[in-house]
């Protein structure tokens, strides 16, 4: 059967893992990380770099890259959002032709569902350089507080990147199936994923393979790079004064400066202090002078904590917020899971301990349990199994507006999904033939205050009767948080669906054009992979002809019926792989490298 993923498309590292022999890991990507930085560019020759090697291009060459591209994706072109974008990331964002988000990068204009998939199509290559085959079917997770418009979004990537997705999951309820699995936790328990972009804090109840989320909360604008963004103003004050101006204009100076701030934070996850450089920082643009300044300098762990208060204080009041909402104290959760590469430093460990009065549940690491449980998820959805259950909630109140500027919530905020609910208005239609109905998202009673998410426009309505034409509006939300709108004239019996103007999905014929050039360079990278095991191949023979000699000296040694039995597989697998090479097998190849590499680890 051919193997399924989890995938764990995070802002700032993405990972993809699989279970085998009942056992979730995570697929080294083919440079032999387990994570893979989120960024996309391009050379000056036009390739395409993805993962480490865009990291390290964005090193020379930040107007080249695009990191971070998940904090826009599925949201609509506002001024306020390209403004506010400048300050964090070092590309622009433009507005597309259905009102998406584009981003501007070495010379070409992309959509983001397009960066997305080139991280995804990066992640199912590396799955199946790993298996030696293909691989489409996956789980792909996503933060709790994504609304409809940032699911379909994913799901568009995964479709561009040739992904076939069993079903969309909540970041921290895969995180949970995955703490859960390793520590056998039962009961309530607390998922604070602090990642690179968001947090997200969410209360589940976990019991005999049932994972409910009881309630959800997060800030959407809070994550690892605020933390960054923190230690760069402390930077920014350091820079001569001369050259300050310059450098706060300047995005190639601001994203060396990020990058520094980055690497010191990470730095001081194990060391009490870390020592920043950043060269070069000036005026970068055409005509300059050509005078750059070079900053040095040390930031102890005790003073990042100062600079950073603020921003903990945020995080512990999301979680009082959520923990209030389920009607829950501190002392009333069993077990706290850390999530997200930021939970890795120690000021958050040390708030979430004092806050719980108990340290996190360990056992995985924090950046890996959400591919873990979505690998988990997917051999579960792929094999049917049935063995957990999971029951998410809404994570945004969906009203329909009503006059006097205010909002009707027909799905409250928490509510287990799947969840339908129906209404009959009698919008004031001013004696026109259509009604419309407007879609809102958010807590706010306010229609001004929450998001419009679009309008269910119902034509060819009597005339004569002028206002009131009772309408029924029904909301589907699925059990993956997309959302459904339908509106029935009750009197004709005429239904309309909801045109949700706040997705911003791209024109079919784009989106398959995007599909053929993904798949395009997918299959010219997929013939260079398997060169490159064709060549290798043979080391990992010689390797198992060493194996082989090792075992059979221990197995004179020490005699019996396993030592043998060891010996006659590994033997095997080396019959096997000669045969693949006389085939050029490389789905072979790739089964045997792999069965190796686990006698390698017990010998
Ligand atoms: P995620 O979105 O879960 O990949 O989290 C990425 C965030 O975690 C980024 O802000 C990273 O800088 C941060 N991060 C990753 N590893 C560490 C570490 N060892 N110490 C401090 N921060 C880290």
């Amino acid at each position: 059967m051919e193997p399924v993923i989890g995938i764990d498309l995070g802002t700032t590292y993405s990972a993809v893992a699989t279970v085998e022999n009942g056992r979730p890991f995570v697929i080294p990507n083919r440079q032999g990380s387990r994570l893979t930085p989120s960024v996309v560019g391009f050379t000056a020759l036009g390739d395409r770099v993805v993962g480490e090697r865009a990291q390290m291009l964005g090193d020379e060459a930040p107007d080249r890259v695009a990191p971070a591209t998940k904090r826009y994706i599925g949201k609509r072109w506002t001024t306020e959002l390209a403004t506010a974008a400048k300050a964090v990331v070092p590309y622009s964002l433009i507005q597309g032709p259905s009102g998406e988000v584009r981003i501007k990068l070495a010379g070409r204009t992309m959509p983001l569902t397009q960066v997305s998939a080139m991280l995804l199509g990066e992640l199912k290559l590396d799955a199946e350089a790993h298996f030696g085959r293909s691989v489409s079917r996956c789980v792909i997770t996503v933060p709790a507080n994504f609304d409809d418009g940032q699911r379909q979004a994913t799901r568009e990537a995964a479709r561009i990147a040739g992904l076939e997705v069993l079903r969309i999951v909540n970041e921290p309820t895969a995180a949970a199936i995955a703490y859960g699995l390793v520590n056998s936790v039962r009961g309530r328990v607390l998922v604070f994923d602090l990642g690179g972009g968001t947090f997200d804090v969410s209360i589940l109840e976990m019991e005999n393979g049932v994972f409910e989320v009881k309630a959800t909360g997060g800030d959407p604008q809070l994550g690892g790079d605020d933390f960054d963004a923190c230690i760069v103003q402390w930077l920014v004050a350091q820079v001569p004064d001369l050259y300050r101006e310059a450098v706060l204009k300047d995005r190639v100076s601001m994203q060396r400066l990020r990058y520094a701030a980055e690497r010191a934070k990470r730095t001081l996850s194990d060391q009490p202090e870390a020592f920043l450089s950043a060269t070069e920082l000036g005026d970068h643009s055409e005509g300059n002078d050509g005078r750059f300044c070079q900053l040095d300098t040390a930031l102890t762990r005790d003073f990042f904590e100062t600079l950073a208060e603020p921003l903990s204080k945020r995080c512990l009041e999301v979680v009082r917020r959520t923990l209030g909402e389920a009607k829950l104290e501190p002392e009333n959760i069993e077990a706290v899971m850390l999530v997200g590469g930021m939970t890795r430093v120690p000021l958050v460990r040390k708030l979430v301990q004092e806050f719980f009065s108990r340290p996190a549940v360990s056992g995985l690491n924090p950046d890996e349990a959400v591919a873990l449980g979505a690998a988990v998820h997917a051999a579960e959805l792929a094999n049917r199994a049935g063995a957990t259950t999971l029951i998410d909630v809404a994570t945004h109140s969906l009203s329909v507006g009503v006059l006097g500027g205010t909002v009707r919530k027909l799905i409250p905020r928490n509510t287990a999904v799947p969840s339908s609910s129906k209404e009959v208005f009698l919008p004031n239609r001013a004696g026109q033939t259509t009604a419309r109905i407007p879609v809102f998202q958010g807590e706010s009673e306010w229609a001004d205050e929450c998001t419009k998410l679009g309008e269910v426009v119902l034509g060819d309505l009597t005339v004569e009767r002028r206002a009131d034409v009772p309408i029924e509006v029904t909301f589907e939300l699925s059990n993956e948080g997309t959302l459904s709108v339908r509106a029935v004239d009750t009197t004709t019996g005429i239904a309309e669906a909801i045109r949700i103007d706040a997705r911003t999905t791209l024109q079919p014929q784009e989106v398959d054009k995007l599909v053929q050039e993904q798949a395009d360079y997918a299959s010219r990278q997929a013939e260079k992979d398997k060169a490159l095991v064709l060549k290798q191949f043979p080391r990992v023979l010689d390797k198992a002809e060493r194996l082989v000699r090792i075992l059979e000296t221990s197995a004179e040694e020490n005699p019996s019926p396993e030592a043998d039995a060891v010996v006659g597989q590994v033997k095997t697998l080396l019959t096997q792989g000669r045969i693949a090479v006389k085939l050029s097998d490389t789905t072979q190849m790739a089964e045997v490298t792999r069965l190796l590499e686990s006698f390698l680890a017990l010998a």
